[in-house]
């Protein structure tokens, strides 16, 4: 049997094993699991003091400070609560600039000199941790003579516990902050713009007539794609190890294009993954609402129900935190790399946004009633004209090497920002605009008094897939993160240039009521002005077409194709005067945020060219030359001098790989980042595109990587 068939015959023999979970009575309430582990406000009321409780509550409610001595009850509560659900160490867990969580575990227990031991956690500790911050990126905001870093608990997000076959241990979410108090986490920021949005958004629901609700939240859904390989040839191949994709290997035969993957049957070896994956998020409270097969063979989505959005980003990493340890436990590997598979689907995380009132509300829902409509159109037309205005740095948001293979190359969205908004509600705004609307909708909210919307459809088989930022009848859908990414940035800029466009439609709102309009009038006019001033941005078509590309250019649209031409957006003078206008980012902490950004591109790509060169050089040239051998001895010339010719090209092509990684560059300097984009970044491609020729011709038995078409069709 041949190499790659006996890895085959024995990936494909997965059994179950001991990772059955068992199928339990759901009845029974005992086994209602959901958020059995997290130390959630219902928790809290059993365990803590009625005043404590209450006092605790109020303080979340004003986001005012925790004094110590509540502090200390809630900690003491929160210890027993965990010891008895077995932790034996708790970890401040915090979201760094590296796009992940960081933990570093404390032991509950303290020796007490007598041989034994006793549990303590004490308010100063869940109030506050002090992790070496001198490992995490900082971009400079940390002079390294001050390593100190602080964490400070995050009460709006509740603790909850993860578990391991030999234990378990208490997470507190937290904020991640410099001794100096600036950001060094992509919670506080994303905090911060979650406060401004509900200030702008409460003063414009007072003009707009409404003065019950007192806080609005903003909510995230996040749809996750992964990749699931079995783990065998995960660790047969280091580009996979290493870099998170493939670095070689010529697309399978079979693609996606009989589309007999996507919603199909899940294998039952994954179904039982996902059951156990939900399980686990079920009992860390976090409600996952469906899964199905993506268009990729190997590929899925889980998707979670919306929640507010600090607590939704720490769940979305909850999310792939889960994915990626369960996994193991079934034999696979959860990639959740943008594109592992050159020429297949890649993977994004679809970000589901829109803002719900503190009364159940929701914004961007259009509602029945005309004054309903009033509303969402006031907000609506809000987003429209802030996506409009930082379109760049929405999309800088989204930018990394991972996403550089996906975004804009014919199966994501493109690069190039626009919105969706459905062909019923563009025709609604095109009308106001325009004053003079199809005559087959109602004529009402054409004039200038209330409009009222004809009924729009939530769920209409008009859908467009190709659009970047799309209405999806009560949310807005933002679908070009990529599926490794944080949910902070991303959403820290949609919220805080949302209220910044609240704010401002809100001005003109109020000056036209004090002059006398009439409400509704006066939302028509502005939703009409303001329409007409950034419609450049609505666009219904094909996003994928090279006539889009065209057409955006002439509509001044940005279409910034790769990283280093996005992320210098973030810095951009229009971008930092609206984090600082908002207090969400100072000048320093975005500049910051640029620099990690900019220096974790270079590093993955001098980590990718350099695995490249080594797979190619150590792995790919012999197993040719072995080829090329065997077809000397055989006296087999015609062959011979074809794969003579290949290996030859190769060698050349690896050579100046390598003479390209050997350049001396700061991996955070732009130039040198251009350098990598354009010189080592094609010379890379180059060695693939002779190594996959190879591949097609080498024999089987000596071909040292596992292929495509095993990775992705075993399962
Ligand atoms: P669709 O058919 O448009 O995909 P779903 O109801 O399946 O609609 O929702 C897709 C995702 O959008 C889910 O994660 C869901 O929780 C989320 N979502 C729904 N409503 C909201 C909302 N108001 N805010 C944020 N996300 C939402
Ligand atoms: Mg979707």
């Amino acid at each position: 049997m041949t190499q790659s068939r006996q890895r085959n015959v024995s990936a494909a023999r997965w059994s179950v094993e001991d990772t059955e979970l068992g199928s339990d009575d759901l009845t029974r309430p005992q086994n209602q699991i959901f958020g059995s582990h997290v130390f959630s406000p219902a928790v809290q009321r059993q365990r803590l003091p009625k005043d404590v409780y209450k006092r605790l509550q109020r303080t979340l409610e004003r986001g005012e400070a925790l004094d110590v001595s509540l502090a200390d009850a809630v900690a003491s509560a929160m210890k027993d609560w965990a010891l008895e659900a077995g932790a034996t160490h708790y970890t401040h867990w915090f979201q760094p600039l590296t796009g992940r969580t960081a933990e570093k575990h404390d032991s509950f227990f303290s020796p007490t000199g007598d041989g034994n031991s006793i549990a303590e956690f004490s308010g100063k500790e869940l109030i506050q941790g002090e992790p070496d911050a001198s490992s995490f990126p900082t971009g400079g905001i940390r002079a390294t003579f001050e390593a100190r870093g602080y964490t400070a608990w995050d009460p709006t997000s509740p603790a909850f516990i993860l578990e391991n076959p030999n234990g378990a241990l208490l997470c507190i979410p937290t904020a991640f902050t410099s001794w100096t108090g600036e950001a060094l986490d992509s919670k506080i920021p994303l905090l911060r713009s979650m406060d401004v949005l509900s200030r702008s958004a409460i003063a414009a629901l007072r003009l707009l007539g409404d003065d019950a609700p007192q806080r609005v939240y903003t909510t995230i859904g996040a749809e996750q794609e992964y990749f699931l390989i079995e783990e065998q040839y995960y660790y047969e191949r280091p580009d996979l190890q290493i870099a998170e994709r493939t670095l070689f290997g010529a697309k399978p035969p079979k693609g996606h294009e009989l589309d007999d993957h996507y919603f199909g049957a899940i294998p039952e070896r994954v179904l039982a993954y996902m059951l156990d994956t939900e399980h686990q998020l079920a009992k860390l409270g976090v409600p996952i609402k469906t899964r199905h097969n993506e268009v990729a063979p190997g590929q899925y989505e889980v998707a979670p129900l919306f929640e507010t959005s600090n607590v939704a980003a720490d769940h979305q990493h909850l999310v792939m935190q889960v994915l990626e340890t369960t996994a193991r436990r079934y034999g696979l590997v959860c990639i959740l790399h943008e594109k592992p598979f050159s020429g297949v689907n890649g993977s994004g995380k679809h970000n589901n946004w829109s803002m719900g009132t503190d009364l159940g509300g929701n914004l961007l829902d259009p509602g029945d009633t005309p004054h309903e409509n009033l509303v969402f159109l006031f907000f609506c037309t809000a987003v429209i004209k802030a996506v409009d205005e930082h379109a760049g740095l929405l999309r800088a948001t989204v930018a990394s090497l991972g996403q550089d293979h996906r975004l804009g190359a014919n199966e994501a969205p493109p690069a190039i920002i626009s919105i969706f908004l459905g062909g019923e509600l563009e025709q609604v705004f095109e009308a106001i605009s325009s004053g003079e609307g199809d005559p087959s909708s109602p004529g009402s909210y054409l004039g200038m008094g209330t409009p009222v919307l004809p009924p729009l459809p939530l769920h209409g088989g008009d859908r467009n897939r190709t659009s970047p930022f799309a209405f999806t009848g009560n949310k807005f859908e933002f679908r070009a993160p990529g599926s490794n990414q944080s949910l902070g940035l991303t959403n820290t800029v949609l919220n805080t240039m949302a209220a910044n466009a609240i704010d401002e439609l809100a001005e003109l709102l109020s000056a036209k009521l004090e002059a006398g309009t009439e409400l509704g009038t006066a939302v028509t006019e502005i939703v009409r002005d303001t329409y007409r001033n950034h419609r450049r941005v609505v666009f219904g078509g094909d996003g994928y077409s090279a006539e889009w590309e065209e057409e955006a250019a002439r509509r001044g649209l940005k279409n910034l194709r790769t990283t280093p031409e996005a992320l210098p957006e973030i810095v951009a003078p229009a971008s930092i005067a609206l984090f600082e206008k908002h207090d969400v980012l100072s000048e320093r902490e975005v500049e910051a945020r640029y620099e990690v950004l900019l220096e974790q591109y270079g590093v993955k790509l001098n980590i990718e060219a350099e695995t490249a060169a080594t797979v190619a050089r150590t792995l790919i040239m012999p197993a040719s030359v072995a080829h090329l051998t065997h077809l000397q001895q055989a006296g087999l010339d015609a062959p011979a001098a074809e794969t003579r010719e290949l290996v030859d090209e190769l060698y050349v092509r690896i050579r100046e790989l390598e003479r390209l990684n050997a350049k001396e560059g700061e991996l955070g300097d732009m130039d040198h980042v251009l350098f990598m984009r354009d010189e080592v970044l094609p010379a890379m491609d180059a060695v693939r595109e002779t190594s996959d020729r190879l591949e097609r011709i080498v024999s089987d038995d000596l071909w040292p990587l596992p292929l495509y078409q095993e990775m992705l069709f075993i399962k």
